[in-house]
């Protein structure tokens, strides 16, 4: 099969909507990893106990001496409507700044009780702004399951800071999504070898470092799931660069030519740049293409990183992806990972948890990637499985981290050969 030619890509495929039964976290899962990104910004979940646990047990064995993270719980008089939870909500907020004059950003995240008990949190962060700032700035956004998917938490948050982010003077590119700090590093540095004048990043690590924007104003997301961000931006003026993910050696080259492309470097300085990390990149990813090569793939709908992590995995490591879920499908966002990604592979938006399974169950893929909740289950009956969230939490961006991404999908496949006594290489 040539993998190469466009015709050849999902532009066109037909997609299957389902709506039913979900298997996705919420979009409080986000906190763990925006919390280690922002260094001077504190997130209050406005939720229940559920939720404290939800974001104690996704963010595992991190606890610190002074956690950047916590849940205002809602007691039952607060949900039964018998105390003001706004006043309760004050108070928390004004002990919490007074014992941590550290936090320059405080963010309310709205839950699935705060959203039942319609406690309307953007106008608590604009009274507890005229409180608070300069020194702390408030911001409210949703990780409520009731409208938020996992990796959605990013985008809401991302999204309800650009109003607030300053007009641009200068002709900036700003990159888009949280990266951990050494990708970010890498980033930069590829883009400063490129020749790029001001490159900035939204979420920046601390709050005086946060972008401008406006007309002058070129972007692009490192992550596919931040459609909401991206409108956002664009309401401010700022003009998006539309490029393929960073994942893997091809994804990476892409994107920095598609930049490269808007900012009239040359090919010269583009192949200087660019040739030895793709060289060490390709031959990162050769150590894995043994083991996965020829494997059939099924996604099930999770981060919104199924449709890159497909394309990747095809045309980079071999894979045949069967079906690619994903919860969402920004159609615009993901074009261009659409004109690569192999025909074939069956799309799918949303969930309806039943038939998806049956559908697996059908083509017994040799890898299933998923969340949490499914991949015991899916172990259990014999599947070998990856869990989304680690696509999420370990770095995978750009041309040193592609063979460390490859090996998160060879890594389940050797082991389940390893324990059947053969070789998977
Ligand atoms: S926000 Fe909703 S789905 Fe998420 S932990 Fe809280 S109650 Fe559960």
């Amino acid at each position: 099969m040539t993998l190469d030619s466009p015709k050849l890509g999902c532009t066109d495929s037909p997609v299957r909507h389902e709506r039913g039964q979900k298997a996705v976290f919420c979009g409080l899962t986000g906190i763990v990893w925006l919390h280690r990104k922002m260094q001077d910004a504190f997130f209050l979940v406005v939720g229940s106990r559920t939720c404290a646990h939800l974001l104690q047990a996704a963010a595992g064995v991190m606890i610190f001496a002074e956690p950047r993270f916590g849940t205002a719980v809602l007691e039952e008089q607060d949900l039964a409507g018998l105390a003001d939870a706004n006043a309760e909500l004050d108070r928390e907020v004004a002990r919490l700044l007074e014992r941590r004059p550290d936090i320059r950003q405080l963010f309310l995240v709205g839950s699935c009780p705060s959203e039942v008990i319609k406690l309307d949190l953007e106008r608590a962060a604009e009274r507890l702004n005229a409180h608070h700032a300069p020194h702390v700035r408030v911001y409210a956004y949703s990780g409520s399951g009731l409208d938020t998917t996992f990796t959605q938490g990013e985008d809401t948050c991302l999204a309800a800071m650009v109003p607030t982010l300053k007009p641009a003077e200068t002709a900036e590119l700003l990159v888009v999504g949280a990266l951990p700090d050494v990708v970010e590093d890498q980033c930069a540095s590829l883009l400063a070898q490129l020749g790029l004048p001001s490159v900035r990043f939204l979420p920046a690590r601390r709050s005086d470092a946060a972008p401008a924007v406006g007309p002058n104003t070129r972007f692009i997301l490192a992550q596919p799931f931040l459609g909401d961000t991206a409108a956002a931006l664009e309401r401010r003026g700022a003009k998006r660069i539309a490029a393929p993910f960073p994942f893997g050696e091809e994804g990476t080259t892409l994107w920095l030519k598609a930049v490269a492309d808007v900012y009239g470097v040359s090919a010269e300085t583009f192949e200087a740049v660019t040739a030895a990390p793709r060289a060490r990149a390709k031959k990162a990813l050769a150590a894995h293409r043994g083991t996965l090569e020829g494997r059939s793939l099924f996604l099930f709908p999770d981060s919104q990183l199924e449709i890159p992590l497909a394309r990747f995995l095809a045309r980079e490591c071999g894979m045949v992806p069967t079906e690619v879920g994903t919860p969402f499908l920004h159609r615009a966002i993901m074009a261009p990972e659409l004109a690569l990604l192999p025909a074939g592979a069956s799309l799918t938006e949303g969930q309806d948890l039943e038939a998806q399974l049956e559908r697996h169950a059908a083509i017994n893929p040799d890898l299933t990637v998923c969340g949490l909740g499914l991949a015991n289950p899916l172990e259990a009956q014999g599947h070998a499985t990856k869990w989304a969230i680690e696509l999420v939490f370990t770095p995978i961006h750009f041309y040193e981290q592609a063979g460390d991404l490859a090996g998160l999908f060879s890594r389940p496949l050797r082991r389940r050969a390893l324990l059947a006594g053969g070789s998977a290489a």
